[in-house]
Order: C-alpha cells, then sequence, then structure tokens
C-alpha cells in the first residue's frame, strides 16, 4: 500500500478541494512513492487566504523579532535530529546518493536556516541627517504572502533558500513542489509545525506547473513569487506576475563555462571539474557542463578525465558507494538522449558514455557521457542539457577563453583553473556570471550570496543580501515642529 500524502495548509492536513491526486515516482526503480494530493487553482487560493491571515492577523506578525528566530533554530535543531530520515526521503524522492544528501545538501540546508533565523533580529532601518524640524527613517518590513516555486534537482536545499529569509523576516509562505519531488517538502513542512511555527505562516501547494503553479504566480493576494527553476519557465512566472506587477526573483538555468588553463594542477582540475558535472547527475543548475581545455594539455586531461569518469559508480542512490544515482524522470531521459543524438549529428566525438545505463537498476539510469571536439555552436554548447553530459572545447589564448566563456546565454556559474595569481583575478572581473569558482567548482554556503546574470535570472539568494528581496523599505517622515529650512526654504 503506497504512502499518501496530504496538502499543508493553514496548519492543516487536507485533501485537494477536487479530491484528485498525483503518484510521485521513485526514479531508482519507476515505482510509484507516494500518492499525493493534487492541489488546484482553488487550493492555492485557500492557502493564499491562510498565509494572509497568519501575515495580518496571526501570532506570527507581532511576534518579537528575536522569539521568530528562536522558534526557527528550534525547527533547525529538528532537522539535525532528522537529518538521516530527511536525507532518505530526498533521495528516494529525486535520485541523488544518500551520500550526497546526508552529508551536503541536507546539512547545507539546515544551515541555512539556521543562518537566517540568526538574521531574523537584526533587520535594520536607518536614520538621516535632517534638518532640524524634521526626523526621517526607514522601517524594513516584511512584504507579506510570498508564493514559492521549486524544482526538483534540490526540492528541500531550494525551498529552504526561500523559506528561511522569508520567514525570519516575518514573511508568510506558500510553496509549490516540484510534481517529480513533493514529498520531502511535506516532511520538512511536518517537522516546522512540530517546532511550533504557528499555523498559516507556512503552506505546502504540490501539484503541476500549469495549474498550481499558474494559480500561485498569477494570484492577486500573492505578494511576491521567488523562483527557481528553467528559463522557459521564467518567462511564464514573469507574464503572470506582470498582471498585478508583483516583484519576482528568478534563479534559471545555466550552460556554466569551466576553464582549465596549462598551468594548472592537473590532478586536482580533473577532480574538480568531475564533481562540476557528475555532482547530482549533472542536475545542477550551476554544473560546469561547458569545459574549455588550454591547447597544450588538452590530450593528457581527457585521458585522465575519461579515466576517472568510467570509475562512477552508478545505482542504488540509498547504497552509500553509490557515487551517481539516476536521472529524475523519464522525461529528463529522453532529453539527455535528444541532446546526445544532436551532439553526434553535429559532429561532436563521443568519448565515454552516451546511453542509458540498465546495469544500474530499472529506474532512469544514464552514463556519465563525455563529448569532446565540441564548438561553442553546438547545440550541446549552447543548451542546458540538465544531465551527466560534458561538452569538451579546446582553446589557445586567455582572451580565446574569455570570449567562448561569455558567448552564451546564460550566466549563472564559471570556473578557472590556473596557478596564475593574476590570470585568476582577471578571468574573475571577465567572466559574465552571478558566481566565479577559482581552482574549485560547484561549492555553496549560506553566507555567500548565489543568482543568475543574463537569462540565468536575477535576485540574489543566500548571504545577508537575501534578506533584501524579502523586505521592503519604508520611508517615515516626522515634522518635529521646530523652525528649520523646509521643502519651501522658510
Ligand atoms: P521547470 O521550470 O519546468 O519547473 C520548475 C518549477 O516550476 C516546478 O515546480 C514546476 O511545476 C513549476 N512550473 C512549471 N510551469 C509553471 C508555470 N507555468 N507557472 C508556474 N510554475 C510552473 O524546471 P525543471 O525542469 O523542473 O527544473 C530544472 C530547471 O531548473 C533547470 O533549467 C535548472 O537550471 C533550473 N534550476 C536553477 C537553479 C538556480 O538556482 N538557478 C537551481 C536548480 C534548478
Amino acid at each position: 500500500m503506497e504512502k499518501r500524502y496530504q496538502l499543508f495548509i493553514g496548519g492543516q492536513w487536507v485533501d485537494s478541494l477536487s479530491g484528485k491526486t498525483f503518484p510521485s515516482l521513485n526514479p531508482a526503480t519507476g515505482e510509484i512513492n507516494g500518492i499525493v494530493s493534487e492541489a488546484g487553482a482553488e487550493d492555492v487560493d485557500v492557502a493564499v487566504k491562510a498565509a494572509r491571515k497568519a501575515f495580518e492577523t496571526g501570532p506570527w506578525a507581532d511576534m518579537a523579532p528575536s522569539d521568530r528566530g528562536r522558534l526557527l533554530h528550534r525547527a533547525a535543531q529538528k532537522m539535525w535530529e532528522k537529518l538521516d530520515f530527511l536525507a532518505e526521503v530526498e533521495s528516494t524522492d529525486n535520485g541523488l546518493p544518500i551520500n550526497e544528501t546526508k552529508y551536503i545538501a541536507m546539512p547545507a540546508m539546515i544551515d541555512v536556516l539556521e543562518f537566517y533565523a540568526g538574521l531574523a533580529n537584526k533587520v535594520q532601518g536607518e536614520t538621516h541627517s535632517s534638518p532640524a524640524n524634521r526626523f526621517t527613517y526607514t522601517l524594513r518590513e516584511p512584504i507579506g504572502v510570498i508564493g514559492a516555486i521549486v524544482p526538483w534537482n534540490f526540492p528541500l536545499m531550494l525551498a529552504m533558500w526561500k523559506m528561511a529569509p522569508a520567514l525570519a523576516a516575518g514573511n508568510t509562505i506558500v510553496i509549490k513542489p516540484a510534481e517529480q519531488t513533493p514529498i520531502s517538502i511535506l516532511e520538512l513542512a511536518k517537522i516546522f509545525q512540530e517546532a511550533g511555527i504557528p499555523d498559516g505562516v507556512i503552506n505546502v501547494v504540490p501539484g503541476y506547473g500549469a495549474i498550481a503553479g499558474n494559480a500561485l504566480t498569477s494570484h492577486p493576494d500573492v505578494d511576491k513569487i521567488a523562483f527557481t527553476g528553467s528559463t522557459a519557465t521564467g518567462r511564464l512566472i514573469m507574464q503572470a506576475a506582470s498582471k498585478n506587477v508583483k516583484p519576482v526573483s528568478l534563479e534559471l538555468g545555466g550552460k556554466s563555462p569551466n576553464i582549465v588553463f596549462d598551468d594548472a594542477n592537473l590532478e586536482d582540475a580533473v577532480n574538480g571539474s568531475l564533481f562540476g558535472i557528475y555532482f547530482a547527475q549533472g542536475q545542477v543548475c550551476a554544473a560546469g557542463s561547458r569545459l574549455f581545455v588550454q591547447d597544450r594539455i588538452y590530450d593528457k586531461f581527457i585521458d585522465l578525465f575519461s579515466q576517472k569518469a568510467q570509475t562512477i559508480r552508478t545505482g542504488n542512490p540509498l547504497d552509500p558507494t553509490t557515487q551517481m544515482g539516476p536521472q529524475v524522470s523519464l522525461t529528463q531521459l529522453d532529453r539527455i538522449e535528444n541532446y546526445v543524438a544532436s551532439g553526434l549529428e553535429e559532429g561532436a566525438n563521443l568519448v565515454l558514455g552516451g546511453k542509458r545505463n540498465p546495469q544500474a537498476g530499472t529506474g532512469y539510469f544514464y552514463t556519465p557521457t563525455i563529448f569532446e571536439n565540441v564548438t561553442n555552436e553546438m547545440k550541446i554548447a549552447r543548451e542546458e542539457i540538465f544531465g551527466p553530459v560534458i561538452s569538451l572545447i579546446r582553446f589557445k589564448e586567455e582572451e580565446d577563453a574569455i570570449k567562448l566563456a561569455n558567448d552564451t546565454n546564460y550566466g549563472l556559474a564559471s570556473g578557472v583553473w590556473t596557478n596564475d595569481l593574476k590570470r585568476a583575478h582577471r578571468m574573475a572581473r571577465g567572466l559574465k556570471a552571478g558566481t566565479v569558482y577559482v581552482n574549485t567548482y560547484s561549492m555553496l554556503d549560506s553566507t555567500v550570496s548565489f543568482g543568475g546574470t543574463k537569462q540565468s535570472g536575477f535576485g540574489r539568494e543566500l548571504g545577508i543580501q537575501a534578506m533584501d528581496m524579502y523586505t521592503h523599505t519604508k520611508s517615515v517622515w516626522v515634522d518635529l515642529g521646530k523652525q528649520g529650512l523646509n521643502w519651501y526654504g522658510v
């Protein structure tokens, strides 16, 4: 008997009003992992009303910021206690290897909550140098009801990137998880509830993008949309949000360049670049999927890179020795196959993989794949594949590398491998991306902001900066009644 999951609205676990459900599949087996209530527009409306009520009249709105922070810390403590459980739920829901959920994604997710819990009582306005008859100051206030829409690649972590700063600032939130991975966020909501977060502050409405997602983005009583997902959906969200001029923040796709110079430590560059593409089966928005390698070390680099890629252990995500799990869905597997076919058609040289991997399990497994002799014009170098496929491109000089790296519609992340300090900093300035990694790749920390340029989106998550996205500034003018200069000089 499959486990059943309901919507979480106003502190209650409820069926959708239509009674509709949808299956959530385990990508490692293709079997049903749980049956989930499917939110329609009417459920989203109820959730937004609950969030509004909690924002306007609930205890959350009046709570001292320190108390809010304390409650969030309590939730974080419960998450540490349930870390193994959450890691297993997440790995079963989306196929991430258990070592990646247990030792990377879950600790990082809880760290984010703790970071913002600590900021809850540090939201500050300012006073200004005013003339003697005036006093002006600013208040930093929560925005109101936040609509959050997240994808399936790191469901809990990406939800927390939005929930933690939004809640710390005093907002309430309605979250729509991806239809492929609704379960872990429902389990997370349960922990928040156990920690004593008041009813209606967090609402979770699993469902499909075009229905529940669209209902949330176009809802007139949602004050802001925080979205992570594809660039194509980001465009739709901007359109829907424009109806009532809702602010949006968008963390979208990428086609990030990772550049290896011939003076780099080869072993480090190979290991870091492998992590840069194969971590999470390549389903990472910042994945270093265009690998530029300098002429003189190109052949040596490919040899070592493909040797090591062949040793990646693919299989059951719950096995602690597994290094690569399944792709999240059959749709993704088909998408990867189409891109690989296009790479072959356009003349790229397939060095490794390029096929499904049924030996790894009955689910959606794909082999680590390497294309070389790729040009920056090929489709596999221009479009986001979101799978374990890397394109190697040869370059000669630093200027060529910068030009090629920036020749993309995206601008999320980038990497540089070099032992030349001056070059590293020149590259950091020259690369058009939200993040530049130097002699490392795919690092994240709660304290460091993350986000894109160009069609990778706008707004910055993580770091102190993210609080700006969940508060607005109100300017207050007070007449002190004392004679002095005013607007008219009297
Ligand atoms: P997607 O855009 O199809 O879906 C993401 C979310 O949007 C899902 O919850 C989906 O249900 C919802 N959605 C779909 N259509 C919608 C609509 N019309 N209105 C409102 N919501 C809608 O993306 P995906 O394929 O699930 O996820 C992969 C994409 O996410 C990749 O492009 C990846 O680069 C991007 N991503 C970006 C980051 C980042 O931080 N920049 C992080 C992870 C993933």
